[in-house]
């Protein structure tokens, strides 16, 4: 048997065994809490309610959730658990419910959400994830997801094999952001100030990366030219980057600039970037509004 949910392909029974990225048959949920640091519209006043989940299949050398991300024990919960937890958050007043390293759990995320809205939940699903993952598996969730939240993070082959141990990572998730625009497009739908709908492209910057960053933001705007971009200043050489010279330093002021910069240039005038001297908090909104607010 092969799982089919990211481009591993890892040959593995996922009912009796696990794979690259550690998850088992269900899904083990490392926390869930009010997430008051996403961007504006998705913290909004009363926070995003954040599930994160335990696993990760991609193996980011600085990741800064890697206790969670490697930490698969624990209770594994059914689809009901998983959609009592979504109901948990709502009652907290959140206003999303923000699905944190999905992908090793897709069927699972797929059924309990099926269970949260007709049992009631109305409040949008916000799909968090790496987007290393498989058209394949994306399209079962076509109808469940509300808002789509990729983080593009690598755009040279060498240096996603190197951070990441992800070969193949910008075809794919390239491919599953397309898949992802597919099924939600690259309108951002607002009402009051909160996003109900769209895709909101992430971008992390990474020290010495700066022409990485420039490529990718090259590929949106001539790929996804509507698309509305986040761009990521909150860099920590956590985890294990110590061991990795180029990246045992925080960003530079040039750097994050001149990667904002090129983003304006091109044209991709939705979305957020932040101020390099800013608290992670402190997101700016971009250049102009967003599109359309019902
Ligand atoms: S989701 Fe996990 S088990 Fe499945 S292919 Fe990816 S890494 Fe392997």
């Amino acid at each position: 048997m092969t799982c089919p949910l990211c481009p591993r392909r890892c040959p593995v029974d996922r009912a009796r065994e696990t794979g690259f990225c550690g998850a088992g048959p269900l899904p083990v949920v490392a926390t869930a809490c009010v997430h008051r640091r996403e961007e504006p519209p998705l913290s909004g006043t009363h926070g995003s309610g954040a599930v994160f989940f335990a696993g990760c299949n991609l193996r980011c050398v600085f990741c800064q959730n890697h206790e969670i991300s490697r930490a698969v024990s624990g209770e594994a919960l059914s689809p009901e658990g998983l959609a009592d937890v979504f109901f948990d958050l709502a009652a907290q007043g959140v206003h999303n419910i923000n699905l944190v390293t999905p992908t090793p759990h897709i069927p699972t995320v797929a059924a309990a959400i099926r269970i949260a809205k007709s049992a009631g939940l109305t409040l949008p699903f916000v799909y968090n994830t790496s987007a290393y993952e498989t058209v394949e598996a994306l399209r079962t969730l076509a109808g469940f997801i509300d808002i789509y939240l990729p983080d593009l993070k690598y755009r040279d082959e060498d240096t996603a094999r190197r951070y990441a141990q992800a070969p193949g990572y910008f075809e794919a998730a390239t491919a599953a952001i397309l898949e992802m625009t597919r099924q939600v497009g690259t309108e951002l739908v607002l009402s009051g100030g909160l996003l109900k709908r769209g895709l909101l492209i992430r971008h992390l910057v990474l020290p010495g990366q700066r022409k990485d960053a420039l490529r990718i933001l090259d590929w949106i705007a001539a790929t996804l030219p509507d698309a509305a971009v986040s761009l990521m200043v909150q860099y920590i050489p956590a985890h294990r980057a110590g061991e990795y010279p180029e990246l045992n330093r925080r960003l530079t002021t040039f750097e994050y600039n001149s990667v904002a910069a090129h983003m304006q240039t091109l044209g991709l005038t939705k979305g957020y970037h932040q101020a390099p001297a800013a608290a992670v908090a402190d997101y700016i909104p971009a250049f102009s509004p967003p599109t359309s607010d019902l």
